[in-house]
């Protein structure tokens, strides 16, 4: 089974992925957790990334793919992955669906947390006193809530097409949202 957690920035897509990898047996992929692991190990690509991410922008397809591609194709990880962070655009998904096609797998379910500007701001002002992550100020929440908006309608209307969209109302809390997700994929699990 693999899942893709899809969603703005605080809409809670890295709490329910850690949530969803110890009850289901799985592995978060994160982009963004990777990409500020670049940053932090002062990589040679930390430092190419380190602007983009701090002013909400998106990293290349490009490099994220090249990301992606060392865990799937890693045995350890075949038919395990959520997706949390990926694809964002539609250039992503398609080259999520060509990856996963070379490694002989595919994506069972794609879950939308669907939440406000409104939210967002106030999950981010409370992350920031937590994580203090660079890119987590009001200023640059609202940009990436706005890169998202920009470039997630072709990816939703994607995965729509192909059946594997549900719809998770993220503005509850997070044990709502938890039993909410649990439901779908027990129901997805029995059609596998
Ligand atoms: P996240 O932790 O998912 O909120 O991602 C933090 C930041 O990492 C984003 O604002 C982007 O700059 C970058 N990033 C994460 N995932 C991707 C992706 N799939 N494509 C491009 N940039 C990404």
């Amino acid at each position: 089974m693999n899942i893709i957690i899809f969603g703005p920035p605080g809409a809670g897509k890295g709490t329910q992925s850690k949530f969803i990898v110890n009850k289901y047996n799985l592995y978060q992929l994160s982009t963004g957790e990777l990409l500020r692991n670049e940053i932090k190990n002062k990589t040679e690509l930390g430092s190419q990334i380190s602007s983009i991410i701090n002013s909400g922008e998106l990293v290349s397809d490009e490099i994220v793919s090249d990301l992606i591609e060392k865990f799937i194709s890693n045995d350890i990880y075949k038919h395990k992955i959520i997706f949390d962070g990926y694809p964002r655009n539609l250039t992503q998904a398609k080259n999520l669906h060509n990856l996963l096609k070379k490694y002989k797998q595919k994506i069972d379910i794609v879950l939308k947390l669907s939440v406000s500007l409104e939210t967002v701001k106030k999950r981010i002002s409370e992350r920031q006193n937590q994580e203090k992550r660079a890119d987590d100020n009001e200023e640059i929440a609202i940009k990436r809530y706005k890169t998202y908006e920009k470039s997630s309608e072709p990816v939703i209307d994607y995965y729509k097409q192909s059946n594997l969209l549900k719809v998770v109302n993220g503005e509850t809390g997070i044990s709502e949202i938890n039993s909410e997700i649990s439901g779908l994929i027990d129901a997805m699990k029995g059609w596998l």
